[in-house]
């Protein structure tokens, strides 16, 4: 018996993965982008599934209010800063060093995002914030490239099997991105470890089946079916959605995420230690909302203006028109961070 029959041996003998099934997986390139609470699990319930290949994306370090929820990282990680690829991919290649690992320490954007997914069979979406998720659909759409969506807050959240030219797309289920501050964040409703695990490994199925099922040419393709779960209160529902045939991405094939048209852009102002973070024309802010959702979370001063946020050494000022100033910094990664930590993108 060879270390992979042995190894994986109760998963050959569930007959829908089987010896082929398991070959696909040790064959599957697979990239995760985002190594948070969902990706981070993605990651360690594919590299435990035989997943031969991973790309590891993500532009963070390892904090201690991560630890909670990120069970792949340790106490170890968030003392010393490590940066979350770098972490997983040393607790992965612990787990299976046979696994190739090719962790890289990097923000998504429209100007990388190609690089990133290339020579990858799927896409794992394990990120908290929408500008990225529509950047994702747009590039896997034009590439072509299946990808797996899940997204929770507090103890609701969902999941998705994405194929480009079969299912619905991203857009087809939700056109545009919600107003900034209206969808909440993990930061400004919180999220329970425990139901991030359940979405992180539905998530990991649908990867593991798309893989092995490639191996029979005549599956059917599979409907397009969005899973909902309240998991506090135990309910999971499949929706069932159709494909937009005049959707934007899929349909008319208009890519804006991907060309660069609606992304936050970032501007350093040299001396002054801030960034500013400017967002697509049209975003409108509620400011008395904004500063109600954040005022158990720092200092808060509301002026009719804009919002004013001190948090943990730096200083965020929201206008009504979506800018912000970020002081306290001059790393535009972590401005885009704090912005879509608090504002939501
Ligand atoms: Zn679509």
């Amino acid at each position: 018996m060879t270390y992979s029959q042995d190894r994986f041996r109760r998963q050959i003998a569930f007959k829908p993965v089987g010896e082929d099934g398991q070959r696909m997986l040790s064959d599957a390139r697979v990239a995760v982008i985002g190594l948070g609470a969902l990706g981070s699990t993605i990651a360690e319930r594919l590299v435990r599934c035989g997943v031969g290949t991973m790309r590891l994306i993500d532009r963070d370090w390892v904090e201690l209010d991560n630890l909670p929820r990120q069970a792949l990282y340790t106490l170890h990680d968030a003392e010393y800063h490590s940066t979350k690829s770098m972490a997983a991919a040393a607790h992965l290649s612990a787990i299976d060093p046979t696994t190739h690992l090719d962790p890289i320490v990097a923000d998504v954007t429209h100007t990388n995002i190609r690089q990133l997914l290339e020579g990858v069979d799927i896409v794992l979406d394990g990120t908290d914030n929408f500008e990225v998720r529509y950047l994702i659909n747009d590039a896997c759409v034009a590439l072509g490239l299946p990808w797996v969506h899940g997204g929770i807050v507090g103890a609701a959240g969902q999941a998705m099997l994405i194929e480009p030219e079969h299912t619905a797309c991203f857009r087809c289920l939700l056109p545009e991105a919600p107003a900034p501050n209206t969808a909440g964040s993990c930061d400004t409703v919180g999220v329970l470890g425990p139901a991030v695990g359940v979405i992180a490994s539905w998530q990991a199925l649908l990867a593991v089946q798309w893989i092995v099922e490639r191996k029979d040419s005549d599956a059917p393709c599979r409907p397009s079916v969005l899973s909902v779960f309240d998991l506090w209160h135990g309910d999971v529902r499949k929706i069932q959605l159709k494909k937009v045939p005049d959707c934007p991405c899929c349909g008319r094939k208009e890519f804006p995420f991907l060309d660069g048209h609606h992304s936050t852009d970032v501007q350093v102002m040299c001396g002054k230690n801030a960034v500013q973070v400017q967002v697509p024309i049209g975003t409108r802010i509620h400011l008395a909302e904004l500063a109600q959702r954040l005022r158990p979370h720092g200092e808060v001063v509301e002026t009719p203006f804009l919002v004013r946020f001190s948090q943990g050494g730096s200083t965020l000022s929201v206008f009504a028109d979506g800018r912000a100033m970020v002081h306290g910094t001059e790393d535009p990664v972590q401005a885009r961070k704090i912005y879509q930590r608090w504002v939501g993108s």
